[in-house]
């Protein structure tokens, strides 16, 4: 019998982690990638003997599937939690320790006044919620996608921790508006925490996607145009450019963003589909990564800004190189990302002007900016992170419930990426192993053994 092949359009980390898993099966991968190397917004930059990764991405101790990931492929020991005291968040020109994931750290915000004497609530409210708030599959909470994130907190804790609590973990996170930001995602991915803690790669998470690029077949510099139904019953993928190159699948996962899925995967789908991506949304992102030779007592950091501060940017992060090879020892990057409303109008803006315009508000925070930096990276994002608004978990519980219904009338075409589950790295590699999950059932292949769906 013929061996059978999946394509795989686009080598974020949701896309790699689908191909992984179906190589894992037993199944013939290509990954098609439009940029000439794979990660997507995960992928490093090496520049000055600097390794990094632009948004300088952390994530949660209680992230699973990206530990289990990191654990699978022999990169254990690049786990690296923030240090306690490390985190910090933004009043007025002051910075101060916070430990946002604890009831008493998030009674302790600063600025959050009196409203931590109604936080005991919440756990009444998680445990009420309990039965549908799933990480892996946010849209089982459908049914409470009827509030944002803002409202939410405060009408049970007012409205001090809502700017100071709620908003300022969106900002930080997200990027997104917690006045938009349906109350899901915050009670999904943070309305506690458990005491979880920020968790960084040593070496950037670029080791993670080379990590799980290595070995795969890509083919790097691939824009895929168009998704046609071949004659041999399968699919065609078409590739822009001179070349036109195509290639045939038994199933195609689509792992880009939904513009793009829309775009390719245009003449296979429904109204409604198209209706579903058309009204998916993005924040922008604009962020400056600054190389800087070490002061003495500058160590790793996240300082979080909240929204009611009015500045530019929502978060700032510093990687110091004592903690590993990624960046010389000695030296620092200093990563300050811009919040959406500020960035949209600068995408376009002069770079000078913009960098310039960040600087002297990062300075305000981290005062050693103020030193000649050893180089700057400016990078922007015009979709950063997809927006979980009010509705958009019921939207996506519709989606998926069409996805079924082509899938038993022998449609093998597939989505994976972090606007399907939640907008981060487990997000992806979520969304990523359950476009996997169903390609192998409809192709009736066994996932390998003790590999979790
Ligand atoms: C500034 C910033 C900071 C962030 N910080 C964090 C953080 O601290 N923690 C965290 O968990 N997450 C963070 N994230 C989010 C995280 O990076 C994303 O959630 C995750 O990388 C998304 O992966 P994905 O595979 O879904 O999408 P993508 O990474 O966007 O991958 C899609 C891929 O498809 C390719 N593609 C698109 N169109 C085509 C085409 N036509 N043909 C071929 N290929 C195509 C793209 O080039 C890309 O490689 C951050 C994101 C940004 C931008």
């Amino acid at each position: 019998m013929r061996p059978l092949r999946v394509v795989v359009i686009g080598a974020g980390l949701a896309g790699l982690e689908a191909a992984l898993r179906l190589e894992r099966a037993g199944i013939g991968v290509i990954l098609i990638e439009r940029e000439p190397h794979p990660g997507g917004r995960a992928a490093g930059s090496l520049l000055h003997g600097f390794r990094f990764t632009p948004g300088a991405h952390a994530f949660r101790s209680g992230d699973q599937r990206l530990l289990e990931r990191v654990a699978s492929l022999g990169l254990g020991l690049e786990i690296d939690p923030l240090p306690a005291g490390s985190e910090g968040q933004l009043l007025r020109d002051r910075v101060s320790a916070i430990h946002p994931t604890r009831l008493r750290g998030i009674a302790r915000l600063p600025g959050a006044g009196l409203g931590g004497l109604r936080l005991p609530r919440i756990q009444r409210l998680l445990a009420r919620y309990a039965r549908v708030l799933d990480t892996q599959a946010p849209e089982r909470a459908a049914g409470i996608d009827d509030r944002s994130a803002f409202e939410f907190g405060r009408l049970y804790f007012g409205r001090r921790l809502a700017e100071r609590w709620i908003e300022a973990t969106l900002a930080e996170v997200t990027l997104g508006d917690a006045r938009e930001t349906s109350r899901v995602l915050f009670l999904v991915r943070h309305g506690l925490g458990d005491g979880a803690r920020r968790v960084v790669l040593r070496s950037g998470v670029g080791v993670l996607v080379e990590a799980m690029a290595k070995g795969r077949t890509l083919q790097l510099g691939v824009d895929a145009a168009a998704l046609e139904r071949s004659a041999a019953g399968g699919l065609r993928i078409v590739a822009a450019g001179a070349s036109s190159a195509s290639f045939e699948a038994d199933a195609v996962v689509c792992a880009t963003p939904p513009a793009e899925a829309a775009r390719i995967a245009n003449p296979l789908l429904s109204y409604a589909e198209r209706a579903f991506f058309a009204e998916s949304r993005a924040v922008a992102s604009v962020v400056l990564s600054v190389g800087l030779a070490c002061e003495r007592g500058l160590g790793p950091r996240r300082i979080r800004i909240p929204p009611v501060e009015a500045l530019p940017l929502s978060h700032v992060a510093i990687e110091t190189g004592s903690r590993g090879e990624a960046i010389p020892a000695g030296h620092a990057v200093v990563t300050l990302i811009a919040r959406d409303a500020w960035s949209r109008p600068h995408l376009a803006a002069p770079a000078e002007v913009v960098e310039k315009e960040l600087l002297v508000h990062g300075e305000r925070i981290v005062p050693v900016l103020a030193h000649t930096p050893l180089f700057t990276q400016l990078a922007r994002w015009e979709s950063a992170y997809p927006r979980f608004d009010v509705g958009r978990f019921r939207a996506i519980g519709r989606f998926q419930t069409i996805q079924e219904q082509a899938r038993r009338d022998g449609r093998r075409l597939y989505f994976a990426g972090d606007y399907l589950v939640g907008p981060c790295m487990e997000g992806a590699l979520a969304s990523g192993a359950r476009a996997a999950q169903a390609v192998l059932t409809d192709l009736g292949v066994r996932p390998p053994r003790g590999e979790r769906p």
